[in-house]
């Protein structure tokens, strides 16, 4: 029986790494790279290797960026006065894509999860509360995901920053239970953002 030859085999395994693929379409994959004219291949391989060279997270927010501190951060035309807390660097941009908000992000790096042994520690809620501490920030808008662990954050930050004196708020309307921030049309998060209640 014929078997991938070992450059191919590597190809597929490390293909086969990425969320969504399986065997198979890795194997398409590999097969496809393999009809590529060699420039277009070492541009792709490039475009990854630099990718994850020069983009980390921006020190004052945790936004992705190649810059620091990012350029929502540095951006004089946005206001000081109102924080919005998300998951992770995807949840900023369905809440950018909505083009409601033009405060500032602070992006905790994942939600509070006992199952999976993420507790507040892991993420960058440490960084809120110094950053709330030393700005002029009034409202905290909490917008992690409607679901389970999403809540559980917002509870708990709900808890921790009010005795700061800081109005906190959740979005609320129509984003659906369980549902997931990114995969939300802007609309519909645009009107969860304006419906925000207050925790
Ligand atoms: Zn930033």
């Amino acid at each position: 029986m014929q078997t991938h030859i070992e450059p191919i085999a590597r190809m597929i395994e490390q293909l086969a790494k990425l969320p969504g693929i399986g065997s198979k379409t890795a194997q398409r994959l590999a097969f496809f790279i393999l009809s590529m004219e060699e420039n277009e291949v070492r541009q792709l391989a490039e475009a990854i290797y630099l990718g994850k060279k020069k983009v980390h997270a921006c020190a004052v927010c945790g936004n992705l960026t190649d810059q620091d501190p990012c350029a929502i951060c540095t951006d004089p035309r946005r206001r000081d006065d109102v924080l919005c807390v998300v998951s992770d660097a995807r949840d900023l941009l369905a809440m950018e894509r909505t083009r409601e908000f033009r405060g500032r992000y602070h992006v905790l790096g994942g939600t509070i999860s006992p199952m999976e042994g993420i507790g507040p520690d892991q993420l960058r809620i440490r960084e809120l509360v110094t950053r709330i501490g030393r700005s002029e920030v009034k409202e905290v808008i909490l917008a992690t995901n409607p679901d389970v662990e999403g809540e559980a954050t917002a509870v708990y930050l709900a808890k921790l920053l009010k005795p700061l004196g800081v109005k906190v708020s959740r979005i609320a309307h129509g984003v659906p239970v369980g549902g997931d921030l990114e995969y939300t049309d802007e609309v519909t998060l645009g009107r969860a953002l304006e419906g925000r209640r207050e925790m």
